[in-house]
C-alpha cells in the first residue's frame, strides 16, 4: 500500500514539474523519431552474429602458415592442426566438438607429453578434452579461452586399455577428485598418480600454466612441501577444474601476434595467497566448471587478422585428409 502511494507521489510531483517548467520556460525539446525500443531491437537484428558463431561453424583449419593470434582468451588460431583422435597413449573425448586442433606446438607437446605421463602415473595413457577450434576463436560454450591453439584440458581419469567408441568419448564423465565442501581432494579416489601427472605437465619448459581447482594445488603444496618446487608456480588455482587439468603452453616463436600472459608471480603459491580459494564466498560462487563462455565476443573485438583467418580457404591438407575420414557426427 505505501509502496503504490509512493509512486503516485512521486508521478504527481513529476507532472507537476513538467508543467511548470513548461508555463515558465518554453523551450522546443524534439522528440526521439523512431520508438527508442523499437531502434534497440533493429539494432539487435542488424549486429552481427557473436564470433562464437562464425568460428564454430568453420569445420577445417585456414590455409596459411600455422600463427597463434591475439590472446588466449580473445584470438583465433591460422594453419591449425589436428590431434589425432586416438594414439598409442592418448584418446580425445567428445569428439562432435570438433576442438580436437591446435597449433602445431599443442600438438606435438601433446604427442610429447602422452607417453611421459603413462610413465609417470602409471596409466595406459591420457584422456584429452577440448583443445581448440579448427581456425581457433570464441567457443560457444565451454571456455573463455582456448582461442588460440595453446589450451589444452586433460582429465585426471586415466585412458583405459581399449580403444573408446564414439559413444563412450561422449558420455563417459571425467572423475572430480574434489571433496564435496570443496576444500580438499576426495581421499578415496586421490592418487599419488595424480601429483605425478600434474608435476609431468609442468615440468615441460614449453609449458607456460597448469590450472588445477584450489583444492588440488592445497594438496599438492603439502604433499610437495620438502621437495624442489620449481616447477609448483606454474601451478596456478582456479574455479572448477577439479576433474581435468588445463594446460597453456608459451606463446611460439613463430607467433608475433600472440600476447604472451603476465609470468607467473614469484615464489611457489604454496602461501598465504592460497587461502582466499577457501573462505565461504569463494567456495560458494558459482562460476561455471570451465570458466564461462566468450560469446559476447564479435568479429571487431579481436585481432584484425582474424576476419582473414575466417574468411580464408580451408589448407589443402586438411580438406584432403577430411575427404578421406568418416564424418565426425
Ligand atoms: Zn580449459
Amino acid at each position: 500500500m505505501s509502496r503504490s502511494l509512493t509512486i503516485v507521489t512521486t508521478l504527481s510531483v513529476a507532472l507537476t514539474c513538467a508543467a511548470a517548467a513548461k508555463s515558465v520556460a518554453p523551450v522546443h525539446v524534439p522528440l526521439p523519431r523512431n520508438n527508442p525500443l523499437k531502434n534497440t531491437e533493429q539494432e539487435k537484428q542488424q549486429s552481427p552474429k557473436p564470433a562464437a558463431n562464425l568460428f564454430s561453424e568453420k569445420k577445417l583449419p585456414s590455409a596459411g602458415k600455422a600463427t597463434a593470434i591475439g590472446y588466449y582468451p580473445r584470438g583465433c588460431l591460422q594453419g591449425g592442426v589436428e590431434l589425432p583422435p586416438t594414439g598409442p597413449t592418448w584418446q580425445v573425448m567428445r569428439l562432435s566438438r570438433n576442438r580436437n586442433w591446435g597449433h602445431p606446438e599443442l600438438v606435438k607437446f601433446l604427442e610429447r607429453f602422452a607417453p611421459l605421463a603413462a610413465e609417470a602415473t602409471g596409466w595406459r595413457g591420457i584422456l584429452i578434452g577440448d583443445m581448440a577450434q579448427p581456425r581457433g576463436g570464441p567457443l560457444p560454450f565451454g571456455h573463455k579461452s582456448h582461442q588460440i591453439g595453446l589450451d589444452v584440458d586433460i582429465w585426471f581419469t586415466p585412458m583405459p586399455d581399449r580403444v573408446l567408441s564414439k559413444e563412450e568419448r561422449e558420455n563417459i564423465l571425467a572423475s572430480d577428485l574434489v571433496a564435496a565442501d570443496g576444500k580438499r581432494v576426495n581421499d578415496r579416489i586421490w592418487s599419488p598418480a595424480d601429483v605425478a601427472f600434474v608435476r609431468t605437465a609442468a615440468e615441460q619448459p614449453e609449458v607456460e600454466r597448469v590450472l588445477v581447482n584450489a583444492a588440488i594445488k592445497k594438496e599438492l603444496c603439502r604433499v610437495e612441501g620438502q621437495h624442489d618446487k620449481a616447477w609448483m608456480s606454474k601451478v596456478r588455482p582456479w574455479y572448477g577444474h577439479a576433474d581435468h587439468i588445463h594446460v597453456r603452453l608459451r606463446c611460439p616463436a613463430d607467433s608475433p601476434d600472440c600476447r604472451a600472459q603476465p609470468p607467473v608471480p614469484g615464489g611457489d603459491g604454496c602461501d598465504k595467497s592460497l587461502d582466499h580459494w577457501f573462505v565461504d564466498w569463494i567456495l560458494r560462487l558459482k562460476i561455471p566448471e570451465f570458466g564461462g563462455s566468450a560469446r559476447g565476443l564479435k568479429l571487431k573485438d579481436l585481432p584484425p587478422a582474424c576476419a582473414a583467418v575466417l574468411n580464408a580457404p580451408a589448407s589443402p591438407a586438411s580438406a584432403a585428409m577430411e575427404e578421406r575420414s568418416e564424418p565426425r557426427r
